[in-house]
């Protein structure tokens, strides 16, 4: 007899059929692109508007009269991308509403970086998000971001992307050599590389320019910059330049079963978030939303952030052409905090809980709480909506479990969750287990991923 009394958390391997596990492989093809072209917040909005335009969305101007069906983004700074499809009843019975976040850990470039010493020209910067500081040096980089210079026409931004193109030349942060690290391999690997020592290696050869000046491989590298892109050194102090992993997304393993590669946390919530909602095949009854934002890895402030009034804007539009109260609107949207949770790692079995931590290929996770010591910075989401969700996804086959992230006070982390929540909007995070999180290179399986895209198509249609 089949015990229905017992809980189970099952792999998703026993149950998916050869088309189904072929889909997801097709599927996790279209993910891997993403993963090379999106590697900043930037290029991701670039990347998502166009599929969007090719889908059908158009770019949403306030005052604009919207009906049912109509599909939408508005662009927060390019650097953030509100994706919508109105439903049936408009505003009224509020939002479904995914969020998940385009930032991830990376060497940014500092404000003045450029700098020769002893023989060798390089840029000071500072690290963006939680980084393992050691993970990050000896390896190779690239160059992306955007560089704005003030003309008299006023300001023209410049994209600057090296390192992508077949040939293209590459950076790198350089480590101590074995041979002379007697006192580095005695620190702890928090202290073993500082922050002031992660300095971008690009250059070395001088300028034969008669420009007076000691620096001649500084200038060399200024002379380029200046052919290339027409700026001065000036111009960096306008600019957002970041050094991220120069890898390709890969399988991995024999089986295929998993993609190795940068940013996972969280491109693997929001291209699944995103991309269920191009998808949608018939008009949601509710309106249907998946808000992708920047700096959560740095809190979520700001503009850009998810504690910006740009979402609250947006949906006051909206409200205001609808002829529904904001308020309401709020209290009656359900969020699914987009976001990835831990897997739990058989090399690391001591810093997991193995009942409560999400598995690999066990599906996407529904998280009620984050934070840490004692809950601390979580939303905690309600039994009601966790029960809600349960029935959504159960409803709809949707491979899932719940997850946790590791053992009480071994650490612990948080997500925009809270944010939604204190917009009076029930939220929960869901989201893909991953593998080696903040690293340059995280590990996801590809049944998470594609259960993760099912999920969402699922929870937007939800009544
Ligand atoms: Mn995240
Ligand atoms: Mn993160």
């Amino acid at each position: 007899m089949e015990n229905k009394l017992f809980y189970d958390k099952k792999t998703g391997w026993h149950r998916i059929s050869d088309t189904d596990e072929a889909a997801m492989h097709a599927y996790a093809e279209g993910y891997k692109a993403f993963l090379d072209e999106a590697k900043t917040e930037r290029d991701a909005v670039k990347w998502l508007t166009t599929v969007a335009e090719e889908k059908g969305f158009s770019a949403y101007v306030r005052g604009m009269d919207v009906h049912p069906g109509d599909k939408y983004y508005k662009i927060n700074r390019d650097k953030g991308i509100i994706l919508f499809v109105i439903g049936r009843n408009g505003m009224k019975h509020g939002i479904n509403l995914s969020a998940a976040h385009l930032d991830a850990p990376r060497i940014d470039i500092r404000t003045i970086p450029l700098y020769e010493d002893n023989g060798m020209a390089l840029f000071k910067t500072h690290y963006y998000g939680g980084i393992k500081k050691y993970q990050w040096t000896a390896m190779p980089l690239e160059l992306r971001g955007v560089v704005c210079r003030v003309t008299d026409e006023g300001v023209q931004s410049i994209d600057v992307r090296i390192g992508d193109k077949p040939g293209d030349p590459l950076f790198v942060i350089s480590d101590l050599l074995i041979h002379l690290a007697t006192d580095q391999m005695g620190k702890t690997l928090h202290k073993g590389i500082s922050a002031e020592d992660m300095n971008v290696l690009i250059g070395s050869k001088p300028s034969k320019s008669d420009m007076e000046t000691s620096d001649k491989i500084k200038l060399w590298v200024m002379e380029f910059l200046n052919q290339e892109y027409g700026i001065t050194e000036e111009d960096f102090l306008s600019a957002e330049l970041s050094c991220v992993p120069a890898f390709k997304a890969c399988d991995i393993g024999f089986d295929r079963s998993f993609v190795g590669g940068y940013g996972h946390d969280d491109r693997v919530c929001s291209y699944p978030a995103a991309t269920a909602l191009f998808d949608l095949e018939d008009i949601p009854e509710k309106t249907a939303m998946t808000i992708l934002v920047d700096k959560e890895e740095i809190g979520s402030q700001g503009v850009t952030g998810m504690q910006s009034q740009f979402f609250d804007t947006l949906v006051g539009d909206l409200c205001r052409a609808d002829g529904t109260l904001f308020d309401e609107c709020m209290e009656r949207s359900t969020c699914l905090s987009a976001d990835v949770c831990n897997a739990f790692d058989p090399n690391y079995p001591s810093v997991s809980e193995k009942r409560n931590d999400a598995r690999a290929n066990c599906g996407v996770a529904l998280v009620k709480y984050t934070g840490s010591r004692g809950k601390s910075g979580s939303s905690d989401a309600t039994a009601e909506l966790m029960a809600k969700m349960r029935h959504c996804f159960n409803k709809n086959g949707i491979l899932w479990q719940t997850g946790q992230l590791g053992k009480v006070d071994q650490g612990g982390g948080g997500t925009v969750a809270m944010f939604m929540a204190n917009r009076n909007i029930d939220t929960v995070d869901c989201g893909v287990p991953v593998l080696c999180m903040h690293a340059p290179f995280e590990v996801i399986a590809k049944l998470d991923l594609f259960a993760a895209y099912n999920a969402f198509k699922a929870f937007y249609t939800m009544q």
